[in-house]
């Protein structure tokens, strides 16, 4: 089973990179990309506790924002986690996150919601991407909310009025950097509707000119027919399908495995990156 795309304490997932490889290996995961919001911080402890059958894959999902306003989330694999401008990149996102969630935590207290920075910070991990999951924690931890899926339900929404968009490169600028870097650009949940506004079957011509390798089409915020229309989009333009859970540890729903990606794409992709770089049992 191969599983391209999953979260650790590096980011908002609620495993360590050890507790989530231990998992993959009970779960009878054996290609595993540990894909963490705009940080690589969580690979040295995966390469640590990595060991025979699994194979691993180092990655991050990319924040980008398209120049109309809408949020793209951009996997990167298999890149050279040296490149200094992969790292500026991340490093850029990474940062203005902090002044973004004390935009936000300001709003909710603007209107009663009274929740501090600290408050936030006391629940994400040390040096973690702080995210709205942490804000989530952070009113769960006060009584406000019950759970981080009712958090996303009304007051963390996209649509919310409350909602702080990131600064953050364009997916096309990301993709640029992934490829520079060495690695594979896979776009993820592009059909995403349970999550807000979605993208449109036009954007990916950009895309695959700045160099996009794959479409996540598997995914358990995309329907059914939103699934196939991607499968055939990325026929069309002859991008490899795949199929990730996005596990965040016990922060979502979402379960090891759950979606998976056909051997005969992961080799493909695979291949695409400049080096072999998936490190081996
Ligand atoms: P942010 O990176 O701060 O914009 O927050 C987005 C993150 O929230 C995504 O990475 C998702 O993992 C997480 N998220 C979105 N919806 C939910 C949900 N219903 N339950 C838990 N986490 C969610
Ligand atoms: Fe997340
Ligand atoms: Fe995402
Ligand atoms: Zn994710």
């Amino acid at each position: 089973m191969i599983d391209l795309h999953t979260h650790s304490t590096a980011s908002d997932g609620t495993d360590t990179p050890a507790e989530l490889i231990n998992k993959a290996l009970s779960q009878g995961i054996t290609t595993l990309a540990l894909t963490d919001h705009d940080s690589i911080d969580g690979w040295s402890d995966a390469i640590k506790a990595h060991r025979s059958p699994l194979s691993l894959v180092l990655g991050a999902e990319v924040s980008t924002i398209t120049t109309d306003g809408i949020s793209v989330h951009m996997l990167g694999m298999l890149f050279d986690g040296q490149d200094l401008a992969m790292k500026k990149m991340l490093d850029e996102t990474r940062d203005q996150r902090v002044p973004r969630m004390r935009k936000m935590v300001e709003l909710l207290s603007a209107d009663g919601i009274k929740v501090t920075m600290e408050d936030v910070m006391r629940a994400a991990p040390v040096g973690a991407t702080v995210g709205r999951p942490h804000l989530a924690d952070a009113l769960v931890e006060l009584g406000i909310i019950k759970s981080r899926d009712e958090a996303f339900g009304e007051l963390l929404s996209n649509s919310s009025k409350y909602y702080v968009e990131n600064i953050a490169p364009t997916p096309e600028d990301a993709i640029r950097t992934i490829r520079k870097a060495g690695g594979v650009a896979v776009i993820a949940h592009p059909f995403a509707s349970r999550r807000g506004q979605i993208l449109n079957a036009e954007i990916f011509t950009p895309l695959v000119e700045a160099g996009l390798n794959g479409i996540e089409v598997n995914h358990r915020d995309q329907d059914a027919s939103e699934q196939q229309s991607l499968d055939s989009i990325a026929r069309e333009l002859d991008l490899v399908v795949t199929g990730s859970s996005d596990y965040h540890g016990t922060g979502k729903l979402n379960s090891l495995g759950e979606n998976v990606t056909h051997p005969a794409q992961w080799e493909r992709l695979e291949a695409m990156a400049d080096k072999r770089r998936v490190i081996t049992p």
